[in-house]
Parts: structure tokens; sequence; C-alpha cells
């Protein structure tokens, strides 16, 4: 029997069949504004893979793509947020990952002081 998986949220977005207000894109990654910020600038930055459901399985089978992400995330703050942000990856649903399809999200502030709460 043949086992069908729907593509994740994320994948629909990178394929326009949902809006987004994309802000970033070149051939692995894409950044758009969270639907729900939880911060004055709050963008979700994502591989364009599915494969990674989180962070830990894409630093083990592809850094370079973990660092490209990153190195993003600073020009996406410097462009957005003077350069500083806060970088979250929830990882597990205990954690708040509600999408399994690895992203990272680019806080900017002003964050208030002294917490890691959202
Ligand atoms: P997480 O809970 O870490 O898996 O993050 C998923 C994020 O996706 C949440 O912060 C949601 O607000 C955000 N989100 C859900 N649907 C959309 C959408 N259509 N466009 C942009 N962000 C979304």
């Amino acid at each position: 029997m043949a086992i069908t998986v729907e593509p994740s949220l994320f994948t629909r977005i990178i394929a326009r069949e949902i809006p987004a207000d994309i802000v970033f894109e070149n051939e692995r990654i894409i950044a758009f504004r969270d639907i729900a910020p939880k911060a004055p600038v709050h963008l979700l930055v994502v591989p364009k893979t599915a494969e990674f459901a989180n962070v830990t399985e894409l630093a083990a089978a592809a850094p370079a793509l973990l660092a490209e992400l990153v190195a993003i995330v600073q020009q996406l703050a410097d462009d957005h947020c003077g350069g500083q942000y806060r970088l979250v990856f929830n990882t597990g649903p205990l954690a708040g990952q509600t999408v399994f399809h690895v992203h990272a999200h680019l806080l900017g502030g002003p964050l208030p002081e002294g917490t890691l709460g959202q």
C-alpha cells in the first residue's frame, strides 16, 4: 500500500500554495514573517528541503546549510532589527514545536530584558 506524506506547511508556502510575507529567498533557504509575531520583528528562516525535522538533524546531516542559515539570519537582522537578535529552534512538541520542518525563529527588538520567553 502506498503511503502518502502530506507536504509540510512550510513546503506549501515555498510552493506558493499558501501566501506569506516573504522577506528573503535563495535556492536553499526562505524567510518570511511569522503569522503570529511574538516580538516586533519575528521572522521564520527555513531551509527549503523538508528532509530535516529539527536543528539537530540539520546540524548532523547538513552543517553547511545550517551555517548558511545563520549567516542569512545575521543579514536579515542587519536589515530588520539593527543586527541584534534572538534565535530559537523549538525542538519537539514539549518545547513548542508545531511544524516538523526545521525552522529558526528570528526575534528582534526591542526584546524584554532578562528573560528567554517570547
Ligand atoms: P513552531 O511552533 O516552532 O513549530 O513554529 C511554527 C510557527 O509557524 C509558529 O510561530 C506559527 O505562528 C507560524 N505559522 C503558522 N502558520 C503560518 C503561516 N501561514 N505563515 C507564517 N507563519 C505561520
